[in-house]
């Protein structure tokens, strides 16, 4: 299965994409952790990422193909992948076709008063990007992380006015993207989350089950 996912900031993609992960036994290639990883490597394409981020500017598109493109070489044969935070434009959406297919889109529906919620209550590792909730996903050790040992805090940014207007902007700029994959015909398979509560597994088993019905698991 070669899938790629869309959620909303907040939506808890990381967390679903993990969980989708183990069960179907897929890799999950986030670009926003790989480049978090190649910031400490010390590679040819890594120097060039880190010479964008130091300047606080855009990685230019020609190196995120590059590297999604060496990624995806990666992915065994006998595995898929789910792929999170690309393509994030209608350009990067036709480069995605010249490099491979795409089996399935995965898309979270969540409302916007629970994104808001969830994110208040969110915290992200300083050292590994690692996203926590101090109401759902709790850390073993408050503000520590399970994964790495570091230090947990709050986005300053995660206010509801703010994350409103993010919700907005991501809408905007998703909504022809979704459109490209609708055109090629690209099956959705969409998860509904309307209930805070509502437990990670039962918005993954609502994601296998249609997998499943798609012949994708
Ligand atoms: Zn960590």
């Amino acid at each position: 299965m070669k899938a790629v996912i869309f959620g909303a900031p907040g939506a808890g993609k990381g967390t679903y994409a993990s969980r989708l992960q183990s069960r179907l036994n897929v890799d999950v290639i986030a670009m926003g952790d790989i480049f978090r990883e190649m910031l400490k490597e010390d590679s040819e394409l890594g120097r060039k990422v880190k010479s964008y981020v130091e300047k606080g500017m855009l990685v230019p598109d020609y190196i995120v193909n590059e590297v999604l493109k060496q990624r995806i070489a990666k992915v065994p044969p006998s595995k898929g992948f789910i792929l999170d935070g690309y393509p994030r434009t209608v350009e990067q959406a036709d480069t995605l076709d010249s490099i491979t297919g795409i089996d399935v889109v995965i898309l979270l529906m969540v409302p916007d008063w629970i994104i808001i919620e969830r994110l208040s209550s969110r915290r992200i590792c300083r050292n590994c990007g690692t996203v926590y909730n101090i109401r759902f996903l709790k850390p073993r050790v408050e503000d520590v992380c399970d994964k790495c040992g570091g230090e947990l805090y709050q986005r300053s940014d995660d206010t509801p006015e703010v994350i409103k207007n993010r919700l907005q902007v991501y809408e905007a700029q998703t909504q022809p993207i979704l459109q490209k994959f609708r055109e090629k015909n690209i099956p959705f398979v969409v998860a509904v989350c309307d209930k805070l509560e509502m437990p990670p597994e039962n918005v993954v088993e609502q994601i296998v089950r249609d997998l499943e019905r798609l012949k994708l698991a």
